[in-house]
């Protein structure tokens, strides 16, 4: 390039290149030679050259760091606050969730989120989309199947690893625990999933979707002052919504039987992913 006449010609660019590889600089490294040419050329002061770089290296670390804590997620694919229909679900106000999806309200705070309903009404695609928000805006997430994560649980109790299995997940401000209820206590020890959601009491967030409310979840825990213990844990600084609406699917599929040969707004993208 144009280095000589430059400023960049006045320094070693090699041995630059080696003391922001030393600062972790890697921005920057690769960033100022054009920084500094349309610095020199428009006569800047030092300051905003200097300025400019560091915002960028600034800038593109927060969007690396956001980057690992997607993939760190294991969010199901696909599902968005853009792509979900908020017709489908009066009693879940669009505003409502675009608070939610900022966090500080309660993800800041310790405070859990439930949503109930029967199958199919959008409650895990509304958890992962909240979810996918939440990792955009800053939080760290992730997204299990509650079974799966309940069978990581008592893996580690039998190696004597519980808490610390339990504090590893502390670093996660919302871990989002899809399907309660269909964990059943014939799966045995179910007692880590209370062990879980009293080490986070308070401090760390919940995302619980369930197909059941609450009256069926002894069917979850071993025994009934063990729910109860649960449930109150789980309420006591909550958002709680009730999606009680017809599974989308079905809503989808009678809409496509009702007008044949015109496929519907919704039905076509949903159903190549199922
Ligand atoms: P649930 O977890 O309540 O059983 P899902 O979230 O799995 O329901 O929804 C079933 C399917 O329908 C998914 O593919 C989901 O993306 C889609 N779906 C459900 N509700 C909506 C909605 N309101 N807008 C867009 N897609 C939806
Ligand atoms: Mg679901």
């Amino acid at each position: 390039m144009s280095t000589t006449r430059t400023g960049t010609s006045c320094v070693d660019a090699a041995r630059l290149g080696i003391l922001l590889n030393e600062l972790r600089l890697p921005t920057i490294k690769v960033l100022w030679p054009q920084f500094a040419e349309q610095s020199d050329k428009e006569g800047w002061p030092a300051g905003r050259f200097l300025a400019a770089i560091a915002e960028h290296e600034i800038a593109e670390r927060a969007r690396r760091r956001i980057e690992r804590h997607l993939v760190e997620a294991r969010l199901p694919p696909g599902k968005t606050l853009d792509t979900f229909d908020f017709d489908t679900v009066p009693m879940v106000s669009k505003a409502q969730v675009t608070a939610l999806a900022a966090g500080d309200g309660w993800v800041g705070k310790g405070a859990n989120l439930l949503l109930f309903g029967p199958p199919g009404g959008g409650k895990s695609h509304l958890a992962a989309a909240l979810g996918l928000a939440l990792v955009e805006n800053g939080w760290r997430v992730l997204f299990t199947r509650t079974t799966d994560l309940v069978q990581k649980l008592q893996v580690a109790r039998r190696e004597l690893d519980l808490e610390a299995a339990i504090n590893r997940l502390d670093r996660f401000d919302l871990l989002i625990l899809d399907d309660l209820a269909y964990v059943t206590k014939d799966q045995a020890e179910t007692s880590v999933l209370f062990e879980l959601i009293s080490a986070r009491y308070e401090r760390r967030s919940l995302l619980i979707t369930a197909n059941q409310p609450f009256g069926e979840w002894n069917k979850v825990f071993p025994d009934p002052a063990m729910t109860l213990a649960a449930i109150d844990r789980l309420v006591h600084h909550a958002t709680i919504l009730e999606m009680n609406v017809e599974s989308y699917r079905r809503r989808a599929a009678l809409e496509r039987k009702r007008a044949p040969g015109r496929p519907p707004v919704h039905a076509t993208a949903k159903t190549v992913v199922e």
